[in-house]
């Protein structure tokens, strides 16, 4: 079967380019790349996807998910995030080991990998726990798990408290040329906290998480980097300081790499005065001093990847009160719009968005995709940049719906999905024609 998808305009994040391109699939793999018009109509079994007014993009790589397979299927299962993750656009999902028990042993990557092959949606790529059970005191096999299929490590949900440990761990993961990924938190700091401290936190009476909680991590797992000269990539960046510390990292010639999420760059903590649960998250959202700090963040480059921290949950662990509403919002299905929405304030072009969606978290991980090329596997997928629609809560395919974008008017989407040279997803108006 070969396909042709023609009329688009191709973002190539790698060339930094957007370009009037068509593209031609066979045998999963991208054949052929040629300037609009150039290639011929082919004859019987040619599949035509038409992408006029649309853009062509590498499929997106969200390199922080929950995907909450094993232990919490009643939010997600591997198959209904993976679902969510190529009707957002993303072809590749890399899930952290929270689940219940942790990814802390082969044995459960190797589960998280068979389902996923069934499910036969998103490539998943599971990250190891850094510790057994995530307690905190004795590292995991990491080269057991490497072979099992993990592409990295993280604590996720926690910080290695210990920073002998966290050293061993990066001199480890160095070893095994892991990715160590560092949810940055004092959780002794952080305790009893429910959202950012502040002047919210302070008039609407809830125990505050100080920015410190967060930087005071951040720091260390920097200096670590210096002592083990081990990459590490900074998780979920929230505050001004923690994306000061960064960029004095990179200058310094360090490894260090980041991330954000569109809850960062778009809410603060106001968002948090009318005790909407869907707006409690970890870390929290923080000050609109912040948010304009972590865009700064990524105009520059210091924050190099977009990933969602996809965090499903049921109504049992959000229709609570405030401080005892689980942490976490949903973002697979809501972080290209609100990428999109920073490339039409003028923060940064097409072609860089896609470097932060797609190619960087690639590269970071270590993992095929985030390019169009000659030869590369068909993972792709076809946007539509223009079209607004308000978000509504029956369009998430998530198990789980908290979000807080629910009724917000929101511009661009994701219209089809490849992986492989395979259509995945398409919406119902997408026109294929087939000869
Ligand atoms: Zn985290």
């Amino acid at each position: 079967m070969t396909i042709w998808i023609k009329g688009g305009e191709l973002v190539d994040p790698v060339r930094g380019v957007v370009e009037e391109s068509d593209i031609m699939v066979e045998r999963g793999k991208i054949s052929k790349i040629l300037p609009r018009g150039a290639f011929l109509e082919a004859g019987p079994g040619l599949k035509i996807i038409d992408a006029s007014g649309k853009h062509v993009v590498p499929g997106l790589v969200d390199m922080h998910v929950h995907l909450r397979e094993p232990g919490e299927e009643y939010k997600e299962t591997i198959a209904t995030g993976a679902k969510a993750g190529v009707v957002g656009g993303f072809t590749s999902l890399a899930c952290m080991p929270n689940t219940i028990p942790p990814n802390d042993c082969s044995s459960v990557t190797e589960f998280i990998l068979s389902q996923a092959q069934k499910a036969g949606l998103a490539r998943v790529y599971p990250i190891g726990a850094i510790t057994v059970d995530q307690a905190g005191e004795v590292l995991t096999e990491f080269g057991d798990m490497k072979k099992a299929g993990v592409v990295g490590v993280s604590e996720d949900g926690y910080s290695v408290a210990d920073s002998k440990l966290m050293r061993s761990a990066m001199e480890y993961a160095r070893f095994h040329d892991l990715t160590v990924i560092c949810h940055c938190e004092d959780m002794h700091l952080s305790a009893g906290g429910t959202m950012h401290e502040g002047v919210v936190s302070t008039r609407i009476g809830l125990p505050g998480i100080p920015a410190a909680s967060e930087e005071i991590m951040v720091y260390r797992e920097i200096a670590l980097a210096r002592l083990t000269r081990t990459p590490v990539h900074i998780a979920h960046v929230s505050t001004e300081e923690s994306v000061n510390l960064i960029r004095r990292a990179r200058e310094e010639g360090l490894p260090v790499t980041a991330e954000t999420t569109p809850h960062y760059f778009h809410l603060d903590h106001n968002a948090v005065i009318g005790y909407d649960t869907r707006c409690k998250v970890n870390p929290p959202l923080r000050t609109p001093a912040d948010v304009e700090a972590v865009k700064r963040g990524l105009s520059e480059g210091v924050i190099d990847v977009i990933a969602t921290d996809h965090a499903p949950h049921s109504p049992m662990e959000k229709d609570l009160e405030f401080d005892r509403a689980a942490c976490g919002m949903i973002g697979l299905e809501t972080a290209l719009p609100l990428t999109l929405a920073l490339v039409k304030e003028g923060l940064f072009g097409m072609a860089e968005a896609l470097r932060k969606l797609s190619y960087n978290p690639s590269r970071i991980l270590g993992i095929p995709g985030g390019g169009l090329s000659t030869g590369s596997p068909a993972d792709l997928s076809v946007i539509d940049a223009d079209t607004e629609y308000t978000m509504k809560e029956e369009d998430f395919h998530s198990k789980s719906k908290n979000s807080p974008f629910i009724g917000v008017v929101l511009r661009g989407r994701n219209d089809l999905t490849m992986i492989g040279g395979k259509v995945v997803w398409q919406r119902d108006s997408t026109h294929i024609d087939r000869r």
